[in-house]
């Protein structure tokens, strides 16, 4: 029997283009810019979408992210 293996994921503020920062999970995809922030989808058009930071012993640390255009108005919606 094969365990799959569990994607790894660490807490990180996203600070998108628009609207106020959140708490959020993120897969070691996410913050190279190779899965969408939203629902860590890798397929689709993704477009810059803000950045996530990290916590590090020092500073937190930001990584440029991506997401689908949809997902970034579905958001941009739900905050106002
Ligand atoms: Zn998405």
């Amino acid at each position: 029997m094969v365990i799959p293996p569990t994607p790894v994921r660490t807490a990180a503020e996203y600070r998108p283009l628009r609207g106020t920062p959140i708490q959020i999970s993120v897969t070691s995809e996410q913050p190279h810019g190779r899965a969408c922030i939203h629902d860590a989808e890798e397929s689709g058009a993704l477009v810059p979408a803000g950045h996530v930071y990290t916590p590090t012993s020092g500073s937190p640390l930001g990584w440029p992210v991506v997401a689908h255009p949809q997902c970034i108005e579905e958001t941009a919606h739900v905050e106002h």
